[in-house]
């Protein structure tokens, strides 16, 4: 299981990687610079819930979609990008409820993150939040069928390895 999960990770690094080429090469006619990878440590909000007290914003949520953002610390918000790898904050209430550690890309001149990895803080301890089909050995990023045998992943969330 775990080398299916090594296995996952570079895979994603790897789609990551490979998705970030195209965007380098245009780095060279693109003024506003490089997205870089960053490590962010937060709670998730919805940024248009989080402005209707202080400035009276009317949230269309159940309509319009909340604007998931991650909260850091500090109170920076670092709204999600609507990509696959960041589906399970939107299908998965544990992800908005966990203290989560987002390996993520930051694009230049805005605060939106694309994800490429979310880990959770419990006991003060990293793990690793993704799913996993018991009869495939596959993992996956969301909830849902398994690609292989269609049946539902299940949600797992494992001491990561890089714990000190
Ligand atoms: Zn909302
Ligand atoms: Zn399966």
């Amino acid at each position: 299981m775990k080398s299916n999960r090594r296995q996952f990770i570079a895979t994603s690094l790897l789609t990551a990687s490979a998705f970030s080429l195209p965007v380098a090469a245009q780095d060279k006619t693109n003024p506003a610079g490089e997205a870089r990878t960053v490590s962010l440590r937060g709670r998730v909000i919805c940024y248009t819930e989080e402005l209707q007290k202080p400035y009276q914003v009317i949230p269309d949520c159940e309509t319009r979609g909340h604007v998931y953002t991650l909260k850091t610390g500090d109170s920076r918000l670092y709204p999600f990008l609507p990509v696959d790898t960041a589906a399970a904050v939107w299908m998965d209430e544990r992800y908005r409820q966990r203290e989560l550690q987002v390996t993520a890309r930051l694009f230049p001149q805005t605060n939106f993150i694309e994800v490429i990895k979310f880990q959770s803080w419990r006991n003060g301890k990293l793990h690793d939040l993704y799913y996993f089909c018991d009869v495939c050995y596959i993992s996956s990023h969301k909830p849902g069928p398994c690609e292989c045998c269609q049946d539902p992943v299940q949600f797992r969330e494992t001491p990561a390895e890089d714990n000190k």
